[in-house]
C-alpha cells in the first residue's frame, strides 16, 4: 500500500506540517503545498493520486483546485478539509465530485483510514476499467471472428469503441483508393445517420490530417482552442475528440474517430491508449473482412461467369473430383451437377472415347493439355477439351479446370472434306494407272512411229506423271490431316528402305538423268523399327525434292546414314541443287508452303511433301530439319528410333 502519492494543500502549516508527518510515517509519498495556486503548480509536474486540501484558503480556494482535478486529472480524488461550521460548503464539493471531506479538528487515525478507503475504491475502479476494457477487446476479437460482413462490423466497432471510452459518439472512415478520399462507413451517437457517406479528403479537418500525417490526434475542448484546427467550424457541442489511423502493414486504410460533448470531461491519455489498442485490434478484423467481401465479390463474379459460359466447365480436385459445374456442362455431358458434385470426373464419361488416356493426362508436365472426347453411343458428338492444372505456389497440384466445347459440326466437316479429297483422289488415280500402264505397250511400237508421234509419246509420259504425282500428293494431304494414323511397326533394314523407295521413283530418277548414290555404310548401322511405307513415303518425297528443284546438269543426290546412340538413327540426303535461303528453313515444313520461286510453277509441287515428311517421322518419335545456303545445295535430316 505503501508509495502511493498524496498532495497535501493548506494554508495553516501546523494542520499542513501534522497531515504531512503523519502520512510520511505511513510510507506515503507525500507532496504540500500552503496555497491552490502553488498546488495547481505541482500537479502539472506530478502525478497525485489524493489531493487533500483545505476547504477556505486565500485565492485559489479548495473548490477551485477541485474543479481544476477534475477536469485535467479525473483519475485523482480529492477530499476536503473543512472546519466545522462550513459544512455546506463541503457538502457542495461532494456535489461537483470531491471524494469525501473531514472537518476540523480531526482524528489524524480518521484520515489515515479515509485515505486508504480513498485508495482502495481507485483500486477497485482500476479494476474495473482495466475489466471492462478487456471485456470490450475480448468483445472485438469475438466481432472480428464472427462478423465477416463489413458494415456490420464496423458499426459493431464504433459502438463498442463509443461505449468503452464513454465517448458520445463515433465514426469509422475507410480510404477509397478511388477518389482518394476517406468516406464514413459507420458512425454512433446523434450525428450518426447524418455523417454515414460523408466525404473528406486527405488533410481535410482533424480526419483528414490524422491520415495524412498518419499521427493520432487528441482535442482537449473545443476544436477553436488548438492551433491546427482554430480555422475549423466546431460541431455541435463536440469539446474534445481523439482521431486515430487504421493502419494495415503500415498502410493507411482508415481512421477511427470518438468524442464527447461539453458535458463530459475531456479525455485523457489513458483513453488515448485504450482507443489505440481497440484501432489494432479492429484493424485487423476490418482488413478481414474486407479481404472476405472483396474476395466474395470476386467470386460471385466468377461464378457468375462460370454458371453463364456457353462451353461446358469443370473443375475437379487433383483426383478428379467434380468440385463445380456449369449448365452447359449438364447438357454436353448429359448428366445433372446433384449427381455429378463431390464424384468422380471418370464416372461420368464413360461413353466416351478420349484421345489421351487419363493417366497420360495426369502424368503431363505442361500446365494446358488439349485433347477429344469422342462419343461412342449414340448421336455423334466430339468435343474438344482443354485441361488447364492448377497448382499451388509449390507446384503441387491442387486440381484442374476443363472447358469443353462441342466441335461435332466442325469435325463432321472435315471428316466430309478428307472422305471427298480421298474418294476424288482413288477415282483419278485409277484411270490415271490404267493411262501410264498402256504406255510401255505403245513405247514398245516406237519403231514405227514418227518424230512427232514419238515426242507426243514423251508429253504424255511426262505430263501423266506430274498429274499422277499430284494425285499421290492430294491422297497423301487427307492422310495428313488425319487425327489418328495406324501404324504397322516392324524392324526394318535402313538400306532396303532406301533401295525400295528410289524404285518407286525411278521413272523421275530416269526421266532427269539424275545420279542418286547410297552410302555404303547405310547397309551396316542398326536396323530401325518403323512403318516401312510411311518411312519408305518420307524418303521418296526428300529424293523427289532434291531432283526436281535441281537445277544442275549434273543433279547429285547422296543418301547417308549413321547411329546417334542405341535408341536412334540419322539418316541425311544431300542434293547439289540451288539451296534454301536460311528464313525459310522453318517455313518449308508448313502446309502449301513453296519458296517463292518455285510457287510460280516453275517446278511442279504443291507444298505438302516436307509437311507429310515431317508428320510422318514425328509420329515415330523422330525429328526432320534442313541445313542448306543458297547455291551450295541442301541436306535433309531426319532420324528413326531402333526400337518401341
Ligand atoms: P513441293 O515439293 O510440293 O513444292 P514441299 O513441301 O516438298 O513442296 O517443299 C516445299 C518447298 O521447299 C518447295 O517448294 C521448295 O521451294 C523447297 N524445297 C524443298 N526441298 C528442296 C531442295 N532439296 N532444294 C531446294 N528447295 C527445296
Amino acid at each position: 500500500m505503501a508509495g502511493e502519492r498524496v498532495l497535501v494543500v493548506d494554508d495553516d502549516p501546523n494542520i499542513r506540517e501534522a497531515c504531512v508527518e503523519y502520512l510520511k510515517m505511513n510510507k506515503y509519498n507525500v507532496g504540500e503545498s500552503k496555497s491552490g495556486e502553488e498546488c495547481l503548480q505541482l500537479l502539472k509536474q506530478d502525478n497525485y493520486q489524493i489531493i487533500l486540501t483545505d476547504l477556505m484558503m486565500p485565492g485559489i480556494d479548495g473548490i477551485g483546485v477541485l474543479k481544476e482535478v477534475r477536469k485535467e486529472y479525473p483519475q485523482s480524488d480529492v477530499i476536503i478539509m473543512t472546519a466545522y461550521g462550513t459544512i455546506e460548503n463541503a457538502v457542495e464539493a461532494m456535489k461537483l465530485g470531491a471524494y469525501d471531506y473531514i472537518t476540523k479538528p480531526f482524528a489524524i487515525d480518521e484520515l489515515g483510514l479515509l485515505i486508504k478507503r480513498c485508495l482502495e475504491k481507485q483500486r477497485l475502479a482500476r479494476e474495473v476499467d482495466e475489466l471492462k476494457e478487456v471485456v470490450n477487446l475480448y468483445e472485438v476479437s469475438k466481432a472480428i471472428s464472427s462478423l465477416m460482413d463489413l458494415d456490420q462490423l464496423l458499426s459493431r466497432i464504433i459502438k463498442l469503441a463509443t461505449d468503452t471510452l464513454g465517448a458520445d459518439g463515433g465514426s469509422i472512415m475507410l480510404f477509397d483508393k478511388e477518389t482518394g478520399k476517406l468516406i464514413v462507413k459507420a458512425a454512433s451517437g446523434r450525428r450518426e445517420d447524418m455523417v454515414i457517406g460523408r466525404k473528406l479528403n486527405i488533410g481535410e479537418r482533424v480526419a483528414g490530417y490524422a491520415a495524412q500525417k498518419s499521427e493520432i490526434v487528441k482535442i482537449d475542448g473545443s476544436i477553436k482552442e488548438d492551433p491546427r484546427f482554430c480555422n475549423l467550424e466546431q460541431f455541435d457541442g463536440i469539446h474534445s475528440g481523439i482521431t486515430i489511423p487504421l493502419l494495415r502493414k503500415d498502410k493507411l486504410f482508415g481512421i477511427i474517430n470518438v468524442h464527447r460533448t461539453e458535458k463530459k470531461d475531456v479525455f485523457t491519455k489513458k483513453d488515448v491508449d485504450l482507443l489505440s489498442i481497440f484501432a489494432a485490434q479492429s484493424a485487423i478484423a476490418i482488413d478481414n473482412a474486407y479481404l472476405f467481401s472483396t474476395l466474395q465479390q470476386e467470386k460471385e463474379k466468377i461464378e457468375a461467369v462460370f454458371r453463364g459460359m456457353e462451353d461446358g466447365a469443370i473443375i475437379t480436385d487433383a483426383q478428379l473430383n467434380i468440385i463445380m459445374l456449369n449448365s452447359s456442362t449438364e447438357k454436353l455431358l448429359n448428366v445433372k451437377r446433384e449427381e455429378c458434385l463431390g464424384n468422380n470426373l471418370l464416372e461420368f464419361i464413360t461413353d466416351f472415347q478420349s484421345s489421351i488416356t487419363w493417366r497420360e493426362l495426369e502424368k503431363k508436365e505442361e500446365k494446358v493439355v488439349n485433347f477429344d472426347l469422342v462419343r461412342t453411343k449414340g448421336k455423334a458428338l466430339f468435343l474438344s477439351v482443354v485441361a488447364t492444372k492448377i497448382r499451388n505456389e509449390e507446384g503441387k497440384l491442387l486440381g484442374q479446370i476443363m472447358v469443353f466445347r462441342n466441335v461435332t459440326d466442325e469435325r463432321k466437316e472435315e471428316m466430309v472434306k478428307r472422305n471427298f479429297l480421298n474418294l476424288i483422289s482413288h477415282k483419278l488415280r485409277n484411270p490415271l494407272t490404267t493411262i501410264l500402264g498402256y504406255l510401255p505397250f505403245l513405247q514398245e511400237k516406237m519403231k514405227v512411229l514418227g518424230k512427232s508421234e514419238k515426242e507426243v509419246l514423251e508429253v504424255i509420259e511426262r505430263e501423266g506423271l506430274i498429274l499422277s504425282s499430284h494425285v499421290d500428293k492430294l491422297l497423301m494431304f487427307t492422310l495428313l490431316e488425319r487425327e489418328y494414323l495406324e501404324m504397322e511397326r516392324e524392324k526394318v533394314n535402313v538400306k532396303s528402305l532406301v533401295e525400295t523407295a528410289l524404285e518407286m521413283i525411278n521413272t523421275l530418277i530416269k526421266v532427269n538423268q539424275a545420279e542418286v548414290e547410297i552410302d555404303s555404310k547405310l547397309g551396316d548401322i542398326d536396323q530401325v523399327y518403323v512403318d516401312k511405307l510411311k518411312i519408305q513415303n518420307v524418303i521418296e518425297n526428300l529424293v523427289e525434292n532434291a531432283i526436281k528443284f535441281n537445277d544442275e546438269k549434273e543433279k547429285r543426290v547422296k543418301i547417308s546414314g549413321h547411329s546417334v546412340d542405341d535408341k536412334f538413327i540419322q539418316m541425311e540426303i544431300a542434293d547439289n541443287g540451288p539451296g534454301i535461303p536460311s528464313e525459310e528453313h522453318e517455313k518449308i515444313f508448313q502446309k502449301f508452303y513453296q519458296v517463292e520461286e518455285y510457287f510460280t510453277g516453275k517446278v511442279e509441287g504443291i507444298g505438302l511433301g516436307l509437311p507429310l515428311a515431317k508428320r510422318l517421322v514425328e509420329v515415330h518419335g523422330g525429328k526432320i530439319w534442313a541445313e542448306s545456303k543458297l547455291g551450295e545445295g541442301s541436306t535433309f535430316y531426319f532420324t528413326l528410333p531402333k526400337t518401341e
